[in-house]
C-alpha cells in the first residue's frame, strides 16, 4: 500500500506541476470504471453518484459504447465537414426523430452549443426583426458554460469576475418570476434562454406552469425559447428531454454532457424555421460531429432508448433515491432543508457547507458532488440500482449522525 500511495503522491505532485490550477480536484488519481464503479491508481473502488457530473449516463465504460468507438477508430476518425458523414448523419437523424427538432448542428461540448445558439439567435431575429434584435434574457442562478458568451449568458456574478468586459446583449431575471420576465422585454429581445432544471445553480426546479408561461410569453411577444438541456437532456430526468414533462417544446434546444456516453460531443437543435438562419459560411467547427462522437453518441443514444429499460429505471430509481434523501431530511431536520429533483438529477440542500460531506463520503469509496456551497447534487449513471441508493442513503445517514 505503501508504494502505491508514493505513487499516487508523484502523479499528483505533476498534476500539479504541470496543469492549470483551474479545478479543486480531490487526492485521488482514477484510472478505471465500469458500471457503476471507478477504481483509483491505489487500487480502492469507489461507487460513482457523480457519474462525470451528468455525463456518463449509461455508466462507465458501456460495452455498446465501447465497441462503436473501436470500431469507427479502425475505420475513420476524422474528415472534414466539407463532406457528408455517415455517423453524423445517423445521429442527426435519431436525435430528430425523437425531439421537437428538424435539424441538427455538431460541436464538441456545452459551452460551444450554447454559443451556437446564440449566434443563431441573434442571426434568425435579426432576419426576421430588426438589426438591433439581439438582446437575450436568461435567468439568474443559471449555468451555460466558460466561453465568453456562454459566460455572459450565465446569470451568476461569481463566475464573470475578472474577465469583463462581457459580451453585451445578456440580461437576467430570478428563475421562476414571470412578471421580471414580462418587464425585462424590451423590442431588443430576440430570445429567452433558460435550463428547464437549472443544475449548477443547485438543483432548482421550475413552479408548476412557469415553462408554460414563459413559452406563452415568448409565442406573444415573438420571442425564441431556447432550453439548455446539457444537464437534464439524455435521459437524466426520467425522459428523454426534460422539456417532454411539461407539455411544451422550444424553438432550439443546445446538449452535451450525456449525449455521447462519455465521449465528448455538443449538439444544437432547432426547427426548421430557426435553423436556415444558419447558411454555408455562417457557422462552423473543424471537429464538430466528426465519426468518432458521432458513433459513440448514437450508440449512446440506441442503448438508452432500447426497450425504454434505461428510462424507466431512472424514474423508478430516481424516486426511490428521492424517497431516501426525504427520509434523512426527516431524521435531521436541522441539517438538510430541502430536497430537489427530477429522476436521477437530484440535489439536497443543507444548512451547512456540504464539502466535508463530499469528503467524508469519498475516503469511505463514494463519489458525491456539491455545488453552490451547500448542495449536494446526484447525477449517478442511469443504471444506478436499488442497493447502491440504500449504500448510499446509509453512508450519509451515519456520516450526518456523527456530524450533530
Ligand atoms: C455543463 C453545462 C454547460 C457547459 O458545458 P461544457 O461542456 O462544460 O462547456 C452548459 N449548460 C449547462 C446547463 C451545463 O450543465
Amino acid at each position: 500500500m505503501l508504494y502505491f500511495y508514493a505513487m499516487d503522491k508523484k502523479l499528483i505532485d505533476e498534476s500539479r506541476k504541470y496543469l492549470m490550477n483551474t479545478y479543486n480536484r480531490a487526492p485521488i488519481v482514477l484510472r478505471k470504471g465500469r458500471g457503476m464503479k471507478v477504481w483509483d491508481t491505489t487500487g480502492k473502488e469507489y461507487l460513482d453518484f457523480i457519474g462525470g457530473v451528468a455525463v456518463n449516463c449509461l455508466g462507465h465504460c458501456h460495452p455498446k459504447v465501447v465497441v462503436a468507438i473501436q470500431k469507427q477508430a479502425q475505420r475513420l476518425i476524422h474528415v472534414s465537414n466539407l463532406y457528408h458523414i455517415e455517423p453524423q448523419i445517423k445521429l442527426a437523424k435519431l436525435l430528430v426523430e425523437h425531439s421537437f427538432a428538424d435539424k441538427a448542428f455538431f460541436c464538441n461540448s456545452g459551452a460551444e452549443a450554447i454559443e451556437g445558439a446564440i449566434k443563431l439567435a441573434r442571426k434568425y431575429s435579426k432576419e426576421h426583426g430588426s438589426s438591433n434584435k439581439y438582446e437575450m434574457i436568461t435567468a439568474v442562478g443559471s449555468f451555460h458554460g466558460r466561453t465568453l458568451a456562454a459566460l455572459s449568458a450565465t446569470g451568476q456574478e461569481k463566475f464573470q469576475k475578472g474577465f469583463e468586459p462581457l459580451v453585451p446583449g445578456f440580461k437576467y431575471v430570478p428563475f421562476n418570476d414571470t412578471d421580471a420576465l414580462k418587464k425585462a422585454i424590451t423590442t431588443d429581445t430576440c430570445a429567452v434562454m433558460l435550463e428547464p432544471i437549472q443544475g449548477e445553480g443547485g438543483i432548482k426546479m421550475p413552479s408548476e406552469d412557469y415553462l408554460k408561461n414563459v413559452r406563452e410569453i415568448c409565442n406573444e411577444n415573438k420571442l425564441l425559447l431556447i432550453f439548455d438541456e446539457i444537464q437534464t437532456g439524455m435521459g437524466r430526468t426520467g425522459k428523454l428531454f426534460a422539456y417532454e414533462h411539461f407539455n411544451i417544446e422550444p424553438d432550439i434546444m443546445t446538449l452535451a454532457k450525456g449525449l455521447g456516453g462519455g465521449f465528448p460531443i455538443g449538439a444544437l437543435l432547432a426547427k426548421e424555421s430557426v435553423a436556415s438562419s444558419f447558411q454555408p459560411g455562417t457557422h462552423a467547427s473543424t471537429f464538430g460531429g466528426n465519426p468518432l462522437a458521432c458513433a459513440a453518441a448514437t450508440a449512446a443514444i440506441e442503448t438508452l432508448l432500447e426497450d425504454g429499460f434505461i428510462l424507466d429505471n431512472c424514474r423508478r430509481i430516481g424516486k426511490y433515491f428521492r424517497d431516501g434523501l426525504e427520509r434523512l431530511k426527516g431524521d435531521f431536520p436541522s441539517f438538510i432543508i430541502e430536497v430537489r429533483g427530477l429522476g436521477l438529477m437530484l440535489g439536497m440542500e443543507l444548512t451547512k457547507a456540504g464539502g466535508p460531506i463530499v469528503d467524508a463520503c469519498q475516503s469511505r469509496g463514494m463519489l458525491i458532488n456539491c455545488t453552490s456551497g451547500n448542495v449536494l447534487r446526484f447525477t449517478p449513471p442511469l443504471i444506478v440500482v436499488e442497493k447502491e441508493i440504500d449504500h448510499l442513503i446509509d453512508m450519509l445517514e451515519d456520516i450526518f449522525g456523527r456530524q450533530l
